[in-house]
C-alpha cells in the first residue's frame, strides 16, 4: 500500500506543485514533495490542503484536495488559473507611480467581499509625493467603505512596514498587485528569508528550472507574533492584471457592493437590476453622491460580464 501524506501546497508553477508535509520528520526537518496533479483531475492552488500518495522518493500524486474555505481565481477565461486557496486576507499593493488600475482595485475588493475575506490596501511609494494626491483620490470610495489603507514606502521607509505586521500575524494573506507596484521589494523587506526558502525547495527537489513565475507560500517570521497559536503566512502571486469574478451571480454582486445594502428593497420594482430603472433607490443614491459613481460603473461592468459568462459553459473548479 502506498504511503498517504497530509500536506500543504506551498508553490505552484502552472500545473506543477510543491507540497510540504503537515507532520515534520522525526529530526524536526520539514519534508517536501514534488506533486503531480494527474492531468486535469485535480486543479490545486497554493494554500490547498492535499492528501497525497507517495510515488517515489520525493514525488507524490494528489489523491484528494481537502474542502476549501475559499478559492480566488486569476481570470474568467481560464478558470483553471487560481491564485490561492484558504486565505484569510487579500492584501492589494498599489503605488503612486506607475498609476495603478482602479479596475483591478475594484475587482480585488469584490472578490474578497464575496468570499468573506478581509481586504487591506497598501499604497506604496508615497515618497513619490507628486503622485500621492491623485492616488489618494482614486482610493476615496474605498476609504469611505471603511477598507483599511496603509500608506507606505517599501524602499525608503522600512518603519512604515512595521505597523502592518500586526495585521498579518496569525493569518494567511495573499499579496496581489500589478507588476511594478513594489511587491517584491515589500516581500523582501518583510521576509528576508523568502529567497532562502525558495532555494531550499529548489535544491531538495531540483526545481531550479521554475523559479520566477510561481505562486508561493511563505511562513511569517516568529518575531511577528501569533494569533490562535498560528504564525500565519504570506502567499505571493506573480504580478497580474486580472481577478476572475464571472462565477459571482448578479444577485451576489448586488450584495458584494456593500454600500448598496441600505437601498436594496427600496426600489420601485422588486426585481430592479439597479442599472437603468426609474425610481431605483441605488441610482438615486448615486445621484445624491451617497454611492460613488466609480463603484456604480464597476457594478455595471461586472453585471455585464456575469451575464455574458452565464451564456457560456465554464469549467467548474
Ligand atoms: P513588483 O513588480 O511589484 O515586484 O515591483 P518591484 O518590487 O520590483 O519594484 C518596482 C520598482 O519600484 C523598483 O525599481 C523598486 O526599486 C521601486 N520601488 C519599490 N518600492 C518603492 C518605494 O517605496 N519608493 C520608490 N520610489 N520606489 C520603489
Ligand atoms: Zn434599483
Amino acid at each position: 500500500p502506498n504511503e498517504v501524506i497530509d500536506s500543504l501546497l506551498i508553490a505552484s508553477f502552472g500545473r506543477n506543485y510543491i507540497a510540504r508535509s503537515i507532520a515534520k520528520l522525526p529530526s524536526g526537518e520539514e519534508e517536501f514533495w514534488e506533486v503531480n496533479s494527474r492531468g486535469k483531475k485535480h486543479l490545486a492552488a497554493v494554500g490547498d490542503r492535499l492528501t497525497l500518495t507517495k510515488t517515489s522518493n520525493n514525488q507524490a500524486v494528489i489523491e484528494k484536495i481537502q474542502p476549501r474555505k475559499n478559492l480566488l481565481f486569476r481570470s474568467d477565461a481560464f478558470r483553471s488559473k487560481s491564485i490561492a486557496a484558504n486565505v484569510d486576507q487579500v492584501i492589494l499593493v498599489l503605488a503612486t507611480q506607475p498609476a495603478f488600475s482602479p479596475d483591478l482595485l475594484g475587482r480585488a475588493a469584490i472578490a474578497a467581499e464575496h468570499d468573506g475575506i478581509e481586504f487591506r490596501i497598501l499604497l506604496n511609494k508615497i515618497d513619490l509625493s507628486e503622485s500621492l494626491a491623485k492616488a489618494r483620490e482614486l482610493l476615496t470610495p474605498y476609504r469611505q467603505l471603511g477598507i483599511p489603507i496603509h500608506e507606505i514606502s517599501a524602499k525608503s521607509s522600512p518603519e512604515s512596514l512595521m505597523a502592518i505586521r500586526s495585521h498579518l500575524a496569525g493569518k494567511v494573506s495573499v499579496l496581489v498587485g500589478q507588476s511594478g507596484m513594489g511587491k517584491s521589494t515589500l516581500l523582501n523587506q518583510w521576509i528576508p528569508t523568502a529567497l532562502a526558502q525558495t532555494r531550499e525547495h529548489s535544491i531538495k527537489l531540483d526545481t531550479g528550472k521554475h523559479t520566477t513565475t510561481a505562486c508561493r507560500y511563505y511562513d511569517l517570521p516568529s518575531e511577528w507574533g501569533s494569533a490562535n497559536g498560528k504564525l500565519g503566512a504570506l502567499i505571493d502571486s506573480p504580478g497580474f492584471q486580472e481577478f476572475g469574478l464571472a462565477h459571482i451571480s448578479e444577485s451576489e454582486l448586488q450584495h458584494a457592493f456593500t454600500e448598496f445594502g441600505p437601498y436594496l428593497g427600496h426600489c420601485k420594482y422588486n426585481n430592479c437590476t439597479h442599472l437603468h430603472e426609474p425610481e431605483c433607490a441605488v441610482l438615486t443614491a448615486v445621484g445624491l453622491g451617497k454611492i460613488s459613481s466609480q463603484r456604480l460603473n464597476l457594478f455595471r461592468q461586472l453585471v455585464h460580464e456575469t451575464r455574458n459568462a452565464s451564456t457560456q459553459v465554464l469549467e467548474r473548479p
